[in-house]
């Protein structure tokens, strides 16, 4: 215990604090707006429809809480607890190589941490999801679908996580900026694996069938003079309700794809209004941007690691004692500790997110029709029970998207 305990433990509170409290004012909010449909949209959205949205947004939000008290408990009890320096001090005991102890240690704790995490998911997609009738998902498919991420997890994660822990022990003082250059690498590496590789261990991709949403859908790609290697429809309604379209991939290696589920609740029109939004994240050079930051924080915070490193105060103010002290301790207890402190930034990041989303909406209403992306979205919100009336704050903090009303007027304004 040292004055960085105390710091940490004030980082924990506060963060918390502010979780919980805007949590129960978008409760309060949601309650309040429950019993009328918003002006905007009195024609286009039922009042059950809406209702449905508010209790789903209250389940989630319970839900929420419950997970956010359990990460406080294991957060502490890794850290303060003594759990990693348990780990790590167990490990050394049966692993004889330093680096592959840390290894282990490290891929021990991420293994305990995501199976606390499988009630909350369970709760989330048997309970929740099946209640508001979007779970189409079976324990056969969540189960197979949990052990391939572990395996996929292991797979990939342990040999980058040796790898990055032997360059720390072994090229001395500017060993963060080598570290910075392979996570770069292999994060682009795996963007550019996700679509063909990845992607298709999960889901089955169909290319889009010959016929006029394909050629609707091509006449805009070549209007917006967008390159890529295929139009796929995902069989997303194997496990959820939910739908949405996205394209992924690098360069040569891009792909669009929509859930099967949007394809048929959407109308043609709304569906290139849907993609033209997507093209714009891609044409007002979004995608890149946020490349560029993501660069730019995983150096700084590289950087910050490689002076706490050094620091004596950051191990013992943390739970583990200067026996532990090693390098793959201090990389586990910041990949755990840095985002209570990040926290504070989420505003910042949500504000840019959002401020995308308008240039893409613009974007959209310039090479689609802005009523039709506008339609195609009050359908979205419907069908996913998605809230039309969060509280001002909550989504100002957490909404990496515009809330409904706001959004629609700005189309509005473009059509
Ligand atoms: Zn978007």
């Amino acid at each position: 215990m040292n004055d960085f305990t105390t710091l940490f433990i004030i980082a924990l509170l506060v963060s918390n604090a502010i979780q919980f409290y805007l949590a129960y004012r978008h409760g309060k909010f949601v309650d309040q707006h429950k019993n009328a449909v918003p002006d905007a949209f009195k024609d286009k959205v039922p009042l059950t429809a809406h209702q449905k949205a508010a209790d789903y947004t209250q389940a989630k939000l319970s839900l929420g809480k419950i997970d956010e008290i359990l990460g406080i408990a294991i957060l502490l009890g890794l850290t303060l607890g003594g759990g990693i320096n348990w780990a790590f001090a167990y490990a050394t005991t049966v692993i004889t190589s330093p680096l592959w102890a840390g290894v282990a240690a490290t891929a021990a704790i991420f293994l305990v941490m995501s199976l606390v995490d499988i009630p909350t998911s369970l709760y989330q997609t048997f309970v929740i999801e099946e209640k508001f009738g979007f779970n189409k998902s079976s324990i056969g498919q969540f189960a197979k679908d949990l052990v391939m991420q572990t395996l996929l997890g292991g797979i990939i994660g342990l040999p980058i996580l040796a790898l990055i822990l032997w360059v720390m022990d072994n090229v001395g003082s500017t060993w963060w900026i080598w570290a910075w250059g392979i996570i770069m690498g292999f994060s682009l590496l795996m963007s550019w694996l996700y679509p063909t590789v990845i992607a298709p261990l999960f889901n089955k991709f169909t290319p889009m069938p010959e016929g006029a949403l394909k050629d609707r859908i091509q006449g805009l790609l070549a209007r917006c003079g967008f390159n890529s290697q295929g139009i796929f429809i995902m069989d997303g309604s194997k496990r959820s309700g939910h739908g949405n379209a996205y394209f992924t991939g690098l360069g040569n290696n891009k792909r669009i794809v929509f859930f099967d589920n949007l394809v048929e609740s959407l109308e043609d029109e709304e569906l290139e209004a849907v993609l033209a939004h997507e093209l714009g994240h891609f044409k007002c050079k979004h995608v890149i941007k946020m490349l560029i930051s993501t660069a730019i924080m995983s150096l700084i915070s590289l950087g910050i690691l490689g002076w706490l490193i050094d620091q004596d105060w950051f191990y013992t103010g943390l739970g583990v004692a200067l026996e532990q002290k090693s390098h793959a301790t201090a990389l586990l207890l910041f990949m755990l500790v840095s985002s209570t402190f990040t926290f504070f930034m989420q505003p910042i990041s949500a504000y840019f997110q959002r401020k995308f989303e308008f240039e893409a909406d613009s974007f959209a209403a310039e090479h689609a029709q802005a009523s039709k992306l506008i339609s195609g979205l009050v359908k979205l919100y419907e069908e996913n029970a998605n809230t039309l009336t969060p509280d001002p704050l909550y989504s100002a903090f957490h909404y990496s998207h515009p809330p409904a009303a706001i959004r629609i007027a700005h189309l509005n304004a473009k059509s």
